[in-house]
């Protein structure tokens, strides 16, 4: 096992070494690690948690994932679509809360009429979520899968600057396991490609626990990030969803493992990458009560409370066991505050709260 001291100093470790940490079983092992990577947070970008207001704005998708429940095939889906006025009046609401951004997320369409709704969306958001506070209105992250480099233009110009699109995984032949032909790793690089050169800040991430995924695979998933020199990382356990093609595979997963797995990734890319930004994702929180606050621990700083409104937010089920489903926006916020208290962290309240990452990247020391 890697020396405890080095775990804090170094950030430059090899696909062997990253796997042996990520590995870890014994607890004594696995607390090292995990103190490690919190005081790597916590020297490298402080103890504040950001919010980004989650806005799921609609259901309907192209794509035919093999994992995700909302994949086009799934014909149990009641399908939704939010209007502008009710992605704006949540946007609202997230301002008025003091929450600096929100992430506008989506099953992923490509025509003209969807690429028109986000960027007024947009554009209404940053106009009228503007105050003393948020002089520029609220930060925000789209989350629309792949699109032309012309529609992230259009995106960037209206105003978001950040953008999340998860890799799913680095390895091309796991990819190809886990989606339709139609859809190819190499052009999902492409997109992740494009996002940059259209000015965004680049968020990615992985799925942990796919079937026939091992340590070494993401110790490769990290060292992708890396490459890519990405921004902002978002990723958390998969979890099979009974009407997908790997759910009906019988696949099963073992909850805890599968938890301690994701914090370990989290952990491991925090050592890594120590001033990046990294989402404790909600998934990670439908497999453990406690499992957002155990991901801050473990060196992320992002939280994503939803937004969506709650007569919609069961019919974007991902995955199952998706927490919160019957609360309203207000009940999470309390909630959030008091777990982030009792774990000794702050909020980050009217911010953005850009990665150092990104920041650095814009302005060179
Ligand atoms: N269509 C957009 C955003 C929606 S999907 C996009 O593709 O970027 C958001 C993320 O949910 C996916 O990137 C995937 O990593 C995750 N996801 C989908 N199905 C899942 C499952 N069964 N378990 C865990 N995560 C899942």
């Amino acid at each position: 096992m890697i020396d405890a001291a080095d775990l804090r100093t170094r950030s430059d470790f090899s696909i062997d070494e990253m796997a042996e940490i990520l590995g870890a079983t014994r607890p004594d092992e696995i607390e090292e690690i995990r103190r490690a990577a919190e005081n790597v947070l916590l020297e490298n970008c402080g103890s504040e948690v950001y919010y980004r207001g989650l806005i799921e704005y609609s259901n309907i998708c192209q794509c035919d994932c093999c994992y995700c429940g909302i994949r086009r095939s799934n014909k149990g889906v009641h399908r939704y679509e939010l209007s502008v006025e009710q992605i704006v009046d949540a946007a609202k609401w997230c301002a008025q809360e003091r929450y600096g951004s929100v992430v506008i997320q989506s099953g992923e369409r490509r025509d003209k009429a969807f690429i028109k709704t986000i960027v007024e969306a947009v554009r209404l958001i940053k106009r009228e979520t503007r105050s003393d506070a948020l002089p520029q209105g609220l930060g925000i992250t789209l989350s629309l899968g792949e699109q032309s480099l012309d529609s992230y233009r259009h995106f960037r110009e209206a105003g978001a600057h950040r953008y999340l699109l998860r890799i799913e995984t680095s390895d091309p032949s796991l990819f190809a396991q886990i989606h339709p032909n139609e859809q190819s790793f190499q052009s999902r690089l492409e997109s992740l490609d494009a996002l940059r050169e259209a000015g965004f800040q680049v968020g990615t991430g992985v799925m942990i626990g796919l079937p026939g995924q091992t340590t070494r695979h993401l110790a490769g998933d990290i060292a992708f990030f890396k490459e890519k020199d990405i921004d902002m990382i978002g990723m958390g356990p998969f979890i099979p969803h009974e009407a997908t093609p790997i759910g009906q595979t019988g696949y099963e997963i073992d909850r805890s493992t599968q938890v301690q797995r994701s914090l370990l990734m989290i952990a491991m890319t925090r050592l890594a990458m120590p001033d990046i930004n990294i989402a404790a994702t909600t998934a990670l929180q439908a497999l453990d009560p406690i499992g957002r606050e155990k991901g801050l621990k473990y060196g992320a700083n992002v939280i994503m409370p939803l937004l969506t409104p709650s007569e919609v937010r069961s019919d974007y089920l991902l995955y199952p066991g998706k927490p919160c489903l019957d609360e309203s926006a207000s009940q999470c916020r309390a909630c959030l505050e008091a777990r982030i208290s009792s774990i000794g962290r702050t909020i980050g309240y009217d911010k953005w709260g850009d990665s150092r990452h990104a920041l650095e990247r814009a302005a060179p020391k």
